[in-house]
């Protein structure tokens, strides 16, 4: 995830303790790995209350001066302004949280630890998202457009109103050359 975002806005409620086991699921978390429209993502496995740690973004701690000096990768997480997560392992799970600018969850960074915390109940079979934050997305979504359920709406939305304004200009269009024909 996001490419040295800092947010920081979880660290009063990280000392919360994790009830996210899930009963039932081999992996120990309440959400598998499975499709979604832009590859990978997670899914709910069974209902979540909304303020429940799900998961955590492990990986080894590079010190940001180390980040400048090695090739990027989308899945570091920069947990302060001295120390990044990279995330890239396969043992870390967090990283198939995909984006949305309408997220279910949010990743919560205290003492360079990073967990994901829901933050509105989950319906099994619900994809779990957080927001990447500004810098991931202006690096890695903005160019391809932002595929999320709130931007495809927001999309939609604006094309049935263009829709209905050139349906509108074609109608004014069509009553105007009646009136020219009828003269
Ligand atoms: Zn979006």
């Amino acid at each position: 995830m996001a490419a040295r975002s800092s947010k920081t806005n979880g660290s009063r409620n990280g000392a919360r303790k994790a009830n996210g086991k899930a009963n039932g699921t081999s992996n120990g978390h309440p959400f598998r790995v499975g499709r979604s429209r832009t590859g990978l993502g997670l899914f709910a496995t069974e209902d979540i209350k909304k303020g429940t740690y799900i998961a955590e973004y492990i990986g080894p701690l590079m010190t940001n001066k180390e980040c400048d000096e090695t090739p990027e990768n989308k899945y570091w997480f920069e947990v302060n302004s001295r120390w990044t997560i990279n995330g890239a392992t396969r043992k870390n799970i967090a990283r198939y949280f995909n984006h949305s600018c309408r997220p279910n969850a949010d990743p919560m960074i205290r003492d360079r630890r990073v967990r994901i915390k829901t933050i509105k109940n989950i319906k099994a079979g619900d994809e779990i998202t957080y927001d990447y934050g500004k810098d991931y997305c202006d690096a890695y979504i903005k160019p391809h457009g932002c595929k999320c359920d709130k931007c495809i709406e927001k999309r939609a939305k604006e094309r049935a109103e263009a829709r209905v304004a050139s349906a509108r200009r074609k109608k004014r269009a069509a009553a105007k050359s009646a009136q020219a024909a009828a003269r």
